[in-house]
């Protein structure tokens, strides 16, 4: 048998200082995962159960470079921490998720927030806002075995050298080994699956020009820039 047209050649990631690609399978997002980010956006930071949406894995972008979107007035900056899965599984026990963590990267959820806006005021899904063209700029991937599994560290975006956002991954509502763990009830996790961790408070606009840096402590730093 013979395909029909050529399928699309994987997204991969650079792992960090070496050759090496990491495949993407799927990509998982967490909302509202930090609570001033939460309440920023009009909702009780209690700790209700999490929840995820999802972004395709060619909306990852490692060029360097976001497009501004079409039909869109308001796109915001959400920098998150992402988690690549070696392995998965399904009903992963919360003291064995970090097992299949190969490691983590710096991310930015970009989203159009006035269509996101629309969909959530009708209950209509969200990947109008979230699921678009390179709506997931990302870095290189830094295996776990040279920088262990980060649960605290300074999180910071900034705008034309300006810091938009602050946080601390120690302000997770939901950790990383019990997203894993959640995720894993309702879906089967398996190597090539990345999570975007969610992102702290101070999210807002980015404009065609900005120079955007995203940084988390001990997981390197990613320089954007909007075109
Ligand atoms: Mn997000």
């Amino acid at each position: 048998m013979t395909y029909i047209f050529p399928p699309q050649e994987p997204t991969t990631l650079p792992i960090n200082g070496s050759g090496e690609l990491f495949p993407v399978r799927r990509v998982y997002c967490i909302g509202r995962n930090y609570a001033a980010h939460a309440v920023e956006m009009g909702h009780d930071p209690d700790r209700e159960p999490p929840f995820f949406f999802q972004k395709n894995p060619n909306n990852l972008d490692t060029s360097g470079e976001f497009p501004y979107p079409a039909n869109t007035s308001d796109v915001h900056h959400e920098i998150e921490m992402a988690v690549a899965l070696k392995s998965g599984g399904i009903n992963i026990p919360i003291e064995e998720a970090l097992d299949h963590v190969y490691g983590y990267g710096v991310s930015l959820d970009m989203t159009r927030r006035d269509l996101q806006g629309q969909a959530k005021k009708m209950g209509r899904p969200w990947e109008i806002g979230k699921a678009f063209e390179r709506s997931a700029p990302i870095g290189p991937i830094f295996p776990a075995s040279e920088v262990g599994h980060p649960d605290q560290g300074h999180v910071e975006f900034k705008v034309n050298g300006e810091t938009r956002q602050e946080g601390d991954l120690n302000q997770m509502i939901w950790k990383v080994p019990e997203m894993i763990s959640y995720l894993s009830d309702y879906f089967e996790l398996a190597s090539g699956d990345v999570i975007l961790s969610g992102t702290p408070a101070g999210v807002g606009p980015v404009n065609k020009g900005d120079d955007l840096e995203a940084s988390v402590e001990g997981v390197g730093v990613l320089k954007v820039k909007v075109v």
